[in-house]
């Protein structure tokens, strides 16, 4: 435990300043220089994991190879790292409070009154080591998400505090990202709100060891002398992190700002020249010198907030770079198509991507997207409900069973193609009870599926209580759409696919969860080579 150092990394003056980005940034840059790092992400909110939330609160739920639902940063992170995150890697304090208040009723206090300090705080230090327990990494990373003044992040920061006075600065630093507006109509750079929330951290007992500057501009030396100066920092310490194209530019700034060096030599770290970051450059090349150019449709219920679906549009990056190609994603909402409308909603585009999502909100607009896909040829990939659209559409319109659909959304169907997995149909609670994290399944030679992944066995992550009804098993495959893709164990139909189309592709679980920069997903990989032809 004393050999693992402790990085914290906390927010000040506005939220959505990046801290996620910034976190795995300098976390791909410590695992470039050789240390192995791992991070975590804490959530202030009261829910236990972010999967009974809204993709509207907080964006897309992400889930991990073991099943966990968590905060969409950990996706960053994976993509990033290209290392796969856990259970242990998102903390709510929902989570917090369910573990003391359960220790309460055991009577593990022995009689104590229970408080937010020491009992909470305890908990919180407990999940921080946790997330290395037996000393799997050099460094912990840690991530407290909200704002420095926030009421919910205080059990946090104390337990911050409390880290730093056990473990010493050689141990454990604070990072604190801020931003540094810039006033346009008297062309000055404001300094004022990084100095505020640096004195909110200091009322809470920690002084910061390194602070980022979020930015518009580039900041003049004057400015960081400033700063450090009004915020008790080593001058070298100051960091600014200016708006950059693509996040994954973030690392290459932070290596140019030395933001690993300070990190290292204030932990005491040993580090020698400069990583090259090879592969990480060779892919922001490609990225930026597009040899093709396609718009692709994403068909979804929450396009007015993009961040619900942050690992399809990454993928889309990381597939579009490694085939040469800049991939547009237009986001259009399912429930403005129909099917008269649904040929000018959808011109233009050289695949469409038909999305995750739950209940019936916009599920007409989604199957009327798959069968102008699957009639006019044009590359289709349907994710989760996306791929349960696709044989709801299918069983319609080309095996002539009038009205079916899930029983998700009719219950009474005398077609339900679409049906609540057996395992799904005594649990009545909510959170954590879907089907999740990573099942083996078994693709048939011959489909393009196969072809995409080049291996017969994969391992992909799930979230879903519907499956394909194998009842009718025979009549799709009979009839053109072929489940190519089982579970070995429960036969459930992972993937279906057209024979009679270019690139039709519809799986229950969700690929975009495990593409990352250096191992871009190969589905994603092959659909955009089928857009491109
Ligand atoms: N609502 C569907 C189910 O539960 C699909 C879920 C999803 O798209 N993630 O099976």
């Amino acid at each position: 435990m004393a050999d693992v150092k402790y990085i914290f990394v906390t927010g000040g003056v506005t939220s959505s300043l990046g801290k996620g980005i910034i976190s795995a940034s300098l976390a791909k840059l410590l695992q470039a220089r050789g240390y192995s790092v791992t991070i975590q992400k804490l959530d202030p909110y009261i829910n236990v994991d972010p999967g009974t939330l809204n993709p509207y609160e907080h964006g897309e739920c992400y889930v991990t190879l073991d099943g966990a639902e968590t905060d969409l940063d950990l996706g960053h992170y994976e993509r990033f790292l290209n290392v796969p995150t856990s259970q242990a890697n998102n903390v709510t304090t929902g989570r917090i409070y369910q573990t003391v208040i359960n220790k309460e009723r055991k009577g593990d206090y022995l009689g104590k009154t229970v408080q937010v300090i020491p009992h909470i705080t305890d908990e919180i230090k407990r999940r921080i080591k946790l997330v290395t327990s037996g000393n799997k990494f050099d460094i912990v990373l840690t991530e407290i998400g909200g704002t420095v003044g926030d009421i919910e992040s205080l059990p946090y920061i104390e337990s911050v505090r409390q880290m730093k006075w056990e473990l010493g600065t050689q141990n454990c630093i604070v990072i604190h990202l801020t931003l540094v507006p810039f006033l346009s109509a008297t062309g000055e750079a404001k300094t004022k709100p990084t100095q505020h929330s640096v004195k909110a951290l200091l009322e809470a007992g920690i002084q910061p060891d390194i602070l980022v500057l979020r930015t518009e501009r580039t900041l003049s030396q004057d400015i960081k002398k400033k700063v450090a100066l009004f915020c008790n920092v080593e001058e070298n310490a100051v960091v600014e992190s200016v708006d950059v194209s693509t996040i994954y530019e973030v690392p290459i700034k932070m290596l140019g700002e030395k933001l690993d060096q300070t990190v290292l030599r204030k932990l005491g770290l040993p580090f020698e020249k400069d990583p090259p970051l090879t592969e990480w450059r060779e892919f922001l090349t490609r990225l930026k010198n597009p040899k093709y150019f396609i718009k692709v449709g994403l068909i979804g219920k929450y396009v007015e907030l993009p961040d619900a679906y942050k690992s399809i549009s990454e993928s889309f990056i990381h597939s579009g770079s490694m085939n040469e190609c800049d991939v547009n994603v237009e986001l259009i909402h399912s429930e403005e198509i129909t099917d008269k409308n649904v040929a000018e909603k959808l011109k233009g585009l050289k695949g469409i991507v038909v999305a995750p999502g739950f209940g019936s909100r916009g599920i007409d607009g989604k199957i009327s997207t798959v069968r102008f896909a699957r009639e006019n040829n044009i590359p289709f990939l349907g994710i989760c409900l996306g791929m349960q659209c696709a044989v709801i559409e299918f069983a319609r319109n080309v095996l002539n069973m009038e009205g079916a659909h899930s029983t998700e959304i009719d219950h009474k169907t005398k077609y339900p193609v679409i049906d609540l997995m057996e395992e799904q149909k005594s649990i009545i609670d909510k959170g954590g009870t879907m089907r999740l994290g990573g099942y083996k399944c078994i693709i048939s030679k011959d489909s393009k599926t196969y072809h995409a992944y080049g291996k017969p066995e994969i391992v992909e992550r799930h979230r879903h209580r519907y499956e394909f009804n194998d009842k009718y098993f025979e009549d799709f495959k009979r009839n053109g759409m072929i489940p190519v893709g089982l579970n070995p164990e429960t036969n459930l139909v992972e993937i279906m696919e057209l024979t009679d189309h270019k690139w039709f592709v519809g799986v229950q679980f969700h690929p975009e969860y495990s593409s990352t920069v250096i191992n871009p997903h190969p589905l994603f990989v092959s659909f955009i080579k089928a857009c491109i032809e």
